[in-house]
């Protein structure tokens, strides 16, 4: 490790002091502990941060898309420079391997640059001209305009289950930067020293660029009341989290119960249901089964689009099910990100062991070490599912359940019971497809992102991305967390009647000084 964790939060400049010590961090791998001790930011922390948040916000709020790209990029920059002491750092506290450190890395740093270029292009404002038509009859027509504005501070709750990708420097805090938003992230505490090393390279990456201290602050806190206490403060405009449903459902309440209600966007809970068609099965089933272990085990299943349902129809399940639970038979095992998500994983395999109409296809042996995911993977008949409402719940990891049907009425009857998801996949040959209109219009219902002979996991990160869904996989079904769309979570638009040009921002003034895309009448 070259650079040195303190173990408290950043607030703005300085760092905090705190008093309340929440614990050091912990290898769900050997059960050994981290140094050093981590402390909880105290109120008056907290209040500071937001106060420093509130007034760069009226400077940060007009900086230019140039200006904003280049934090952006030093950020990234800062990040790589880093690597190796993430590498050293994050394995330790999450039981991922090295690899996905710098894969992950990766993708954060290509993240934040692609919303570099999307700012620093600049027609992602959405600029809208209507020219006044001072002769129009009955009346004249006033000249109108309008285009997107920075939200104000953003609360950004880091997720577990992504301790680069969608934590302290993940997409909500990339998307609400790029908007213009200063972000206070709330750290998880699965991953303190990581979030400490990423919070270090923001904290630089603003000093560099000369940008006011309050653009960036990391905050930790323990017991929910540091967390609860940013997304209530009235200088808050917006939060983003990733995790739990129940943690997602608080916030939302929360938000929502403050004198000046806010949007909280929160990616919560998914199944991702895979429908295998026939001639798909027929054709290739064992090439599916492939994929089917892959994805469901990719990350020991810790991804929010691990495909938790497998439909498949009754008569033509067999090599489906028998490959893949072979393939899941001979898994190794592997520690989770933490106890409390293993505890939930161990109680969601257990209730699905326990159900009398759900069969255990195959499951891997348990290998050492603590926390260990064994995947799973199950079969259960349609009427079972439909009557079942506790196997519509989340299992986060690698356990999966083929659902058998008999008929195509069967299939589209259950699928129309599920709650909202962020993705809905579909396998079938070219002729198959070709006639599932009806499926495919209840997986747009239902799902964000309509995967077609393919595999839910593995987002792209790009412009036409949803990485969202309806409620409740997320709180709202008209955002995504990943993709260049993100960034419109914290914006709202602003119009200008008969506004001077002089006061007009330059996005809106006659002659389009920076030569963005505009809607003109
Ligand atoms: P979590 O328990 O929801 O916690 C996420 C963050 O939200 C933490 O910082 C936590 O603070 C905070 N939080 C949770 N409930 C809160 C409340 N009532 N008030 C204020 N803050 C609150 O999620 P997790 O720790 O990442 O994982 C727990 C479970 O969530 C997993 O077992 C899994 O089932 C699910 N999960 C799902 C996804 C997905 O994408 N679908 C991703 C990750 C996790 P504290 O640190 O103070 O607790």
């Amino acid at each position: 490790m070259i650079m040195t964790l303190q173990g408290t939060s950043i607030i703005g400049a300085a760092r905090g002091k705190g008093t309340e010590a929440l614990g050091k961090s912990h290898n769900p791998a050997t059960n050994e502990y981290l140094e050093p001790e981590y402390i909880a930011a105290t109120h008056e922390e907290l209040e500071h941060a937001v106060s420093l948040a509130d007034s760069a916000f009226k400077e940060y709020r007009h900086c230019s898309g140039a200006k904003k790209a280049e934090l952006l990029r030093a950020i990234a920059s800062n990040i790589e420079a880093i690597v190796e002491d993430l590498v050293a750092r994050m394995p330790l506290e999450t039981g991922l391997p090295e690899m996905r450190v710098r894969g992950e890395a990766g993708r954060t740093c290509g993240q934040l640059r692609m919303f570099a270029n999307l700012v620093e292009e600049g027609s992602w404002v959405d600029a809208r001209i209507d020219r006044a038509q001072p002769e129009r009859q009955p009346l004249p027509k006033v000249d109108t305009r309008s285009m997107l504005r920075a939200l104000g501070p953003v609360a950004v709750f880091a997720a577990s289950n992504f301790p680069l990708a969608f934590s302290t420097a993940g997409g909500d805090t990339a998307s609400a930067l790029a908007a213009g938003c200063p972000v206070i992230v709330k750290a998880h505490s699965s991953h303190s020293g990581t979030a400490e090393l990423v919070g270090l390279a923001i904290q630089k990456a603003v000093a560099d660029c000369g940008l006011p201290e309050g653009v960036f602050s990391l905050v930790y806190g323990g017991g929910r009341s540091i967390g609860q206490s940013l997304v209530k403060h009235p200088a808050i405009k917006a939060v983003g989290f990733t995790g739990s449903y129940g943690g997602g459902r608080a916030l939302m309440d929360l938000a929502a119960a403050r004198p000046e209600p806010i949007p909280v966007y929160a990616e919560m809970s998914a199944i991702n249901p895979v429908v295998i068609l026939p001639g798909a099965a027929k054709e290739r089933g064992a090439q599916i089964a492939q994929g089917l272990h892959g994805s469901m085990t990719l990350g020991v299943g810790q991804f929010c689009t691990n495909p938790g349902l497998i439909f498949v129809h009754e008569d033509y399940a067999e090599v489906i099910a028998k490959e893949t639970a072979s393939l899941v038979a001979e898994s190794a095992s592997s520690a989770m990100l933490n106890s409390g998500i293993c505890d939930a994983y161990c109680s969601g395999l257990e209730a699905l062991e326990k159900h009398d109409a759900v069969t255990q296809l195959g499951k891997a042996s348990a290998g050492e070490g603590s926390n260990q995911a064994v995947p799973a993977l199950f079969q259960t008949d349609i009427q079972t599912f439909t009557s079942s409402e506790e196997l519509t719940n989340e299992v986060f990891g690698p356990a999966s359940i083929i659902v058998t049907y008999q008929s195509e009425e069967d299939l589209l009857g259950a699928f129309a019971t599920m709650e909202g998801q962020l993705t809905a996949t579909v396998h079938g040959t070219e002729e198959e497809l070709a006639e599932q209109v009806a499926l495919t219009r209840l997986m747009e219902d239902r799902a964000g992102r309509l995967v077609f002979n393919g595999f839910p996991t593995g987002v792209e990160v790009c412009a036409s991305m949803v990485h969202g869904g309806p409620f409740p996989s997320t709180s709202d079904g008209r955002s995504t967390s990943v993709g260049t769309m993100a960034i419109y979570r914290f914006t709202r638009a602003v119009c200008w009647q008969d506004c001077p040009q002089s006061l007009l921002p330059a996005e809106l003034q006659d002659g389009n000084p920076l030569g963005i895309q505009r809607s003109e009448v």
